[in-house]
């Protein structure tokens, strides 16, 4: 994916767009690939850059969601568990079967969730990722052997899917834009403009890096735009009433040597009535998450000390070797658009946890939902955007398309696996350039030539887009980042052809964006 050549096919166009859609997150991305793979045109805007928003803050399942099935949600959960199964089968290279083990401390305890996980084992029907199992004190030490053993009476293990956010959603861009789709990021939406009946026809845009503006006409707007949807309707009706209700999330990084396993821990039932994870992610541990209502929304979100405190106390609860303040390598937040439960004017709610509206002047709004689902999601608003248009009925093939890495080719390559068939194209940079093969820090585990792909290929303008989402560095270890992001800015400087001032700059940003990677007492 070339930039200056989106830019230069949205100069060029004259024909009206069947859609424009707004936002690069998993919803956004997502409904590109439906619409693009359909065969419409379609113009995709991302404010700042593709996954930027909640996508690649996640806690990275593919899961149909055992705490819905605690509330008696089989229809969400059964359909979950199938869009977990379409995203192995068309994703390969980027989702893998994790096995989850609940922890039980009476018998009691282990009837209830064994007979709870056979469930869901048995709603995933012929996309079973495994079958669950009761595990005896023993067996269980050795699955999680950093587990307290006081009281444990054994537990139940069960499968299901992890992946990699951030990568996939650059994958499911490659998608759409494989397609015929144009995906420009750092082009924010700030106006939405109406024809004589008062319907939406377009949109103006801001290049963020240039400030030039554009305008693109579109059939039909969709906006996708996360925990900001709400911003986005009021461009079309300034006294829309809120739909969004958004809660904070947050994860903590740690060593490896707080899982020193490759299963991963469930506590079903927080002091907060909640579930929380910690799962071996890219060589560390991810302990998360929270649920805290926020007022604010913002594009970087920050961890309340309180949520630090939960996850830290929570996870020492369960953990014979705690995880302490000064363990922790990263923090990170992200927000759910949740839907409010009262606003039922207008929207066309539907059987699962996503909701569709599309309001007077034809503005499509498609939030909630969840990464496993936004498959689902873009099929239903792209079904539903066609019948609010003139454009023709085109069948939905996205069960079926395989996402740009995964396929033949896409195994096989060390480390760089994860960039599925693309890997091959890393290694020859390696090949002609073997510098390119020195890591970023000895710290991470990435290369020289994982920020020049980036930067050539995939659209990154800035050190935090190589950073934190290109890679995961600063997801990783925050200090390890911020260390990387001279070496980073250099190489990205020759790339882009800029100067010292530009490289200034950069590290300049990533460092003030770090900051919230990580507890400033530890600096
Ligand atoms: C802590 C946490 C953990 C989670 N874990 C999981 C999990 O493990 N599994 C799972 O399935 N789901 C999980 N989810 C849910 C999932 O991450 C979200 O449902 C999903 O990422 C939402 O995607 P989105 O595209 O709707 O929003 P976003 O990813 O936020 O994307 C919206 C985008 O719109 C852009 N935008 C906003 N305004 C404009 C504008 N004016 N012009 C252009 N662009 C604009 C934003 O910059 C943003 O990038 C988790 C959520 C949280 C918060």
């Amino acid at each position: 994916m070339f930039r200056a050549e989106m830019f230069e096919r949205v100069k060029a166009r004259e024909k009206i767009w069947d859609f424009i859609i707004i936002g690069g997150g998993a919803t956004g991305v997502g409904c590109a690939v439906d619409a693009a793979s359909r065969g419409f045109d379609v113009l995709l805007l991302e404010q700042s850059d593709f996954g930027k928003g909640t996508s690649s803050r996640s806690t990275k399942l593919v899961h149909g969601g055992v705490r819905y099935l605690a509330q008696g949600k089989v229809k969400l959960v059964r359909e979950a568990l199938r869009e977990r199964g379409i995203l192995l089968k068309n994703a390969g290279h980027l989702v893998r079967i994790q096995s989850f083990v609940v922890p039980c401390y009476s018998f009691w305890q282990k009837f209830f969730y064994g007979a709870g996980l056979k469930t869901y084992d048995l709603l995933s029907g012929k996309f079973s990722f495994g079958k669950s199992k009761l595990l005896s004190k023993k067996e269980t030490l050795k699955k999680l052997p950093n587990l307290k053993s006081e009281d444990l009476r054994g537990s139940v293990i069960y499968f299901d899917g992890q992946f990699e956010d951030a990568r996939l959603l650059i994958n499911l861009a490659t998608t759409a834009f494989e397609h015929g789709a144009t995906v420009l990021n750092y082009a924010k939406v700030f106006e939405l403009t109406k024809n004589a009946r008062n319907k939406i026809d377009g949109v103006k845009f801001r290049d963020t890096e240039t400030n030039q503006e554009f305008y693109a006409r579109a059939k039909i707007v969709i906006n996708a735009a996360g925990a900001f949807s709400d911003s986005v309707r009021r461009l079309s009706d300034k006294n829309a009433a809120r739909m969004i209700s958004a809660s904070q999330g947050i994860h903590l990084v740690f060593d490896k040597s707080f899982l020193p396993t490759e299963n991963a821990l469930m506590i079903p039932k927080t002091s907060d009535g909640r579930v929380l994870f910690a799962i071996p992610w890219q060589g560390k541990t991810l302990i998360g998450t929270t649920d805290t209502p926020v007022d604010k929304i913002e594009l970087e979100p920050k961890a309340l000390e309180k949520e630090i405190e939960f996850i830290l106390k929570t996870a020492q609860n369960y953990l014979a070797k705690p995880p302490r303040r000064t363990d922790i390598l990263s923090i990170f937040a992200g927000i759910r658009p949740l839907v409010k439960k009262d606003n039922t004017k207008n929207t066309h709610a539907l059987a699962r946890d996503h909701t569709i509206e599309i309001d007077e002047s034809n503005l499509l709004t498609i939030t909630g939902g969840k990464w496993t689902t936004y498959r689902r999601m873009a099929e239903d608003a792209i079904d539903q955007a066609i019948d609010k248009t003139d454009l023709s009925a085109k069948f939905c093939v996205t069960k079926n398309l395989l996402i740009h890495g995964s396929g033949a080719g896409a195994k096989g390559f060390g480390d760089l696996d994860i960039y599925g068939s693309d890997a091959e194209i890393i290694r020859k940079l390696i090949d002609e350039n073997p510098h390119l093969n020195e890591q970023i820090h000895p710290a991470l585990p990435y290369r020289l030539s994982e920020i020049v792909w980036a930067v050539r290929f995939e659209m990154a303008c800035s050190v935090e887009d190589v950073l934190a989402r290109r890679t995961r560095a600063l997801f990783l270890d925050a200090r390890a980042a911020i260390e990387s992001a001279p070496k980073v800015a250099e190489i990205m400087a020759w790339e882009l052809v800029r100067n010292q001032d530009w490289i200034d700059e950069q590290i300049q940003e990533f460092n003030s964006v770090a900051q919230n990677y990580f507890l400033s007492t530890e600096l």
